[in-house]
């Protein structure tokens, strides 16, 4: 079976209400779609991570990529053409990459995506919700491991094994609980 690739026009590109991000293309297919974005971020404000010095120059091209939650019931990747910089304090000199809010850790992943799969993954296989954003179970596993996210999912467990009425009482309440 081939999948159709198809290029959003200028007017169809989403917003994916990310304001460090700016979108400038768009691919999609019935299942997946794919937004190129660059940074907002102005040159000026750029600052070294390892000095804080403000004198940093362009140092080639860095495009990474990460996951974030589903649009129109599509799974969505974001592509970022971004950049990396050097530092040019003489006593410095390192040259690193932009860090953006709302990615998590991992940088896989926006933040947003971790928080609704924790919801989802109380009652769906990880597998399952793997599929649903079009991530490694690996991923799923490690976000579902996250220490925040343990105390809810032990209280599941225990109430899994001990409660008869787990699906319609105790499950809807821990997830009350999260938020
Ligand atoms: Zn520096």
């Amino acid at each position: 079976m081939s999948v159709e690739v198809k290029r959003a026009s200028s007017e169809e590109i989403p917003n994916l209400r990310l304001q460090e991000f700016h979108e400038v293309d768009c691919l999609e297919t019935d299942l997946d779609m794919e937004v190129f974005v660059v940074p907002t971020i102005s040159s000026a404000k750029i600052k070294c991570p390892h000095c804080g010095s403000s004198e940093t120059i362009s140092h080639g091209k860095e495009e990474r990529f990460f996951r974030d939650w589903n649009i129109y019931e599509k799974r969505v990747g974001v592509t970022v053409d971004g950049r990396r910089y050097k530092c040019r304090n003489p006593k410095c000199g390192k040259t690193f990459a932009l860090s953006f809010d709302c990615i998590d850790d991992g940088g896989k992943l926006t933040k947003r995506l971790r928080e609704t799969i924790q919801k989802d993954a109380l009652n769906n296989t990880f597998t399952s919700v793997a599929e649903r954003y079009g991530l490694g179970a690996t991923t799923v596993n490690i976000v579902i491991n996250d220490e925040l996210f343990l105390p809810v999912k032990f209280l599941t467990d225990w109430a899994q094994e001990f409660c008869d009425d787990m699906q319609s009482v105790v499950i809807p309440f821990l997830q009350q609980l999260q938020g």
